[in-house]
C-alpha cells in the first residue's frame, strides 16, 4: 500500500480545552474511494474532530494530510477549495430560496464572480443547467422550483448535500446525515450516499448503526476522545472493546 492510497490521514490530533483532552492523539487513516464511519458515544469527540479537520477548530498538537499535503494550517475555504468539504455547514440552504436557486448560489460561490458576469444570460443559462443536473442527481428534480423552506425533512437533507456537490469536492464529511431521518428517508439518503461515493472519498459521523453497516467499508470507533478500534462492521461487532464501550454488551 503507498501513502497515496490514503486521501486523509492525521497524526497525533489532539484538542485540549481549558486541559480537558477531548480529542487525544488521533490517527486517523481514509483510503481514498471509500465511506469510512467514525462513531463513538455522546462526548466521544467526534465532532471536535469533524471541526478540526475543516479547520474551524485549531489543533492543540498533531497534523492533518489531505492527499499528502499538510493542511493543519490551512483556513477553512482553502481546505474546500483543496477539495475536502463538510456538509450541512459550508453550503448552508436558504429557506427562502427554491431548490435551483439554492445550488445555483453553491455554484456561484464555487465559481466566484462579479455580479455583471452572473447577468450574462448565456452564463446563467449554463449554471441553471448544471444546478438542474446536481438536483437530478440527488432526486429533487420535482423540487427546482420549491424553497427550500417547503421541501419535505428528508428532501431538504437532499438539496443539501446537493448544494454541496456543486463545491465538487473530492471527500465528503457528512456530519450525522441521518439524524431526524424517519425510515423511508433514511433509506433514500443511504441510497443517495452510496451513488455520491461512486467517484468521492466520504467520513461519516453517524448514529445509526444500520446505517453504519450498509454503508462503511471502514470505522472508526472513538472513545474519550481516543481511538478505540478500526475495522470493518463485521469485525468490530465481534471486539469485545467495542461492545462494552460502545454497544452495551
Ligand atoms: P461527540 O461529537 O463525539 O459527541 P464532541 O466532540 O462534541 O463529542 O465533544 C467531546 C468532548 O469535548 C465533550 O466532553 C465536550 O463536552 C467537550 N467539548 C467540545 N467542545 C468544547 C468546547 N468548545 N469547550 C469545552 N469542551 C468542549
Amino acid at each position: 500500500m503507498t501513502a497515496n492510497d490514503y486521501i486523509l490521514e492525521t497524526s497525533g490530533l489532539t484538542k485540549e480545552f481549558a486541559g480537558f483532552v477531548a480529542v487525544d492523539n488521533v490517527n486517523l487513516r481514509v483510503r481514498r474511494g471509500t465511506i469510512h464511519a467514525l462513531i463513538g458515544p455522546n462526548g466521544a469527540g467526534k465532532t471536535t474532530c469533524f471541526n478540526l479537520l475543516t479547520k474551524f477548530l485549531i489543533p492543540s498538537r498533531g497534523h492533518i494530510a489531505f492527499n499528502g499535503k499538510d493542511i493543519t494550517g490551512t483556513r477553512p475555504a482553502d481546505i474546500a477549495n483543496l477539495g475536502l468539504v463538510r456538509s450541512f455547514q459550508i453550503s448552508a440552504v436558504f429557506p427562502h430560496l427554491t431548490g435551483l436557486e439554492n445550488v445555483r448560489v453553491a455554484l456561484q460561490r464555487r465559481h466566484g464572480s462579479s455580479f455583471d458576469f452572473w447577468r450574462s444570460k448565456s452564463v446563467l443559462d449554463v449554471f441553471n443547467d448544471r444546478a438542474r443536473q446536481l438536483l437530478d442527481d440527488v432526486g429533487l428534480s420535482d423540487f427546482a422550483e420549491t424553497t427550500a423552506l417547503e421541501m419535505p425533512y428528508g428532501r431538504k437533507r437532499a438539496l443539501e448535500i446537493a448544494t454541496t456537490l456543486a463545491l465538487d469536492p473530492e471527500m465528503l464529511l457528512l456530519d450525522e446525515p441521518m439524524a431526524g431521518m424517519g425510515h423511508e428517508d433514511i433509506d433514500k439518503i443511504a441510497a443517495l450516499i452510496k451513488r455520491v461515493s461512486a467517484n468521492r472519498t466520504i467520513l461519516m459521523v453517524e448514529h445509526n448503526l444500520n446505517v453504519v453497516s450498509d454503508l462503511s467499508d471502514a470505522i472508526t470507533v472513538l472513545t474519550r476522545g481516543r481511538v478505540l478500534a478500526e475495522g470493518n462492521y463485521q469485525e468490530l461487532t465481534n471486539d469485545q472493546r467495542v461492545k462494552e464501550a460502545y454497544l452495551g454488551a
